[in-house]
């Protein structure tokens, strides 16, 4: 690995000092590192500096205001790990819990899941079913944003340079569910994710998939289509043809457009039908 300094301010003022002093230079944040190693391991990028979060005061969650707001550099295991979270957002729960092994997900941050942009992320799709919002700290002060505003396309954010995810913004309780499929599933990443919420307030559901390039998508024109509440067999079966006929995809490596048109109709009947099974959803 080419050598870099490190270095692990110990406030957010610091912090954000020591990114403005680099920006320009790529990538130069660390939370986890599961990303940002392997990328500076294959020479995908070679900062001369990397600035640690480590000491960041930023390994929270907290249930308030109908809300989680989760820390950004709070590890996925301790996530996984909130006896609420099943209960009260079980679809982020499920997302959570699909991210790689036990081992990544202590190491693994939603910040550094974020930060990175990747089209075949699980939680991102989940996050903009769930209409989540990221609180962002830098040298302009502070600003919330959706994630769907956020992510632009794959491996590029909106993050201006010395810019940081402080926090993720989770409105509760809605009922919802993730289903993803892979090869292998911890060490592989999703060829298809599919996430989907139902929000009793505005009734409504929503429906975001992942797996392909450039980034994951809400489906917001066949999330109408299922109505406000529980959606027919026959709706949904035409919800389900219409996702498998509009997402952009691709054949790759992971799997064929053929196979992958097959599996958003497939997992979003099942996740649809996961949620109407919470006994949440009105008729
Ligand atoms: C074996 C393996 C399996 C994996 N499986 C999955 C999987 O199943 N599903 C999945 O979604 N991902 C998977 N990943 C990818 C990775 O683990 C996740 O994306 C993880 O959440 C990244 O978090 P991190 O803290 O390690 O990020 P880091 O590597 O520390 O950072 C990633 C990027 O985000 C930036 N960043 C980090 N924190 C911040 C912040 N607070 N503010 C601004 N920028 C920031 C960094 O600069 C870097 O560009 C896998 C990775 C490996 C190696």
């Amino acid at each position: 690995m080419p050598p870099f300094e490190l270095v692990t301010p110990a406030t957010v003022d610091e912090a954000i000092a020591s990114l403005r002093a680099i920006a320009g230079s790529g990538p130069a944040v660390i939370a986890g590192g599961t990303d940002l190693l392997l990328d500076i391991d294959d020479g995908r990028t070679a900062p001369g500096r990397v600035v640690s979060l480590r000491r960041l005061p930023w390994r929270t969650l907290d249930w308030t205001d109908g809300a989680l707001t989760v820390g950004s550099t709070l590890p996925l295991r301790s996530l996984e790990d909130d006896p609420d979270l099943p209960r009260r957002l079980p679809g982020l729960w499920q997302s959570v819990h699909a991210v790689g092994s036990v081992a990544l997900r202590h190491r693994a941050t939603l910040g550094g899941n974020l930060g990175r942009a990747a089209p075949a992320s699980d939680l991102i799709p989940m996050l903009l079913a769930l209409d989540a919002e990221v609180d962002l700290v830098g040298p302009d002060g502070s600003r919330r944003l959706s994630v769907d505003a956020f992510i632009r396309s794959s491996r590029r954010t909106t993050l201006a340079p010395g810019e940081l995810i402080r926090s993720v913004r989770v409105p509760e309780s809605r009922p919802s569910a993730f289903l993803w499929q892979r090869v292998r599933p911890a060490n592989d990443i999703s060829q298809i994710a599919v996430a989907v919420a139902f929000s009793p307030t505005r009734p409504g559901w929503s429906i975001a998939v992942g797996g392909m390039p450039p980034r994951p998508v809400l489906l917001t024109d066949v999330a109408r289509r299922l109505g406000h509440g529980r959606p027919s067999e026959e709706l949904l079966r035409d919800a389900c043809d219409r996702a498998s006929r509009e997402v952009g995809l691709a054949s790759d490596q992971r799997a064929s457009e053929e196979y992958r048109r097959r599996l958003v109709g497939t997992l979003l009947g099942r996740a649809v039908r996961a949620v109407v099974a919470s006994g949440e959803v009105p008729s």
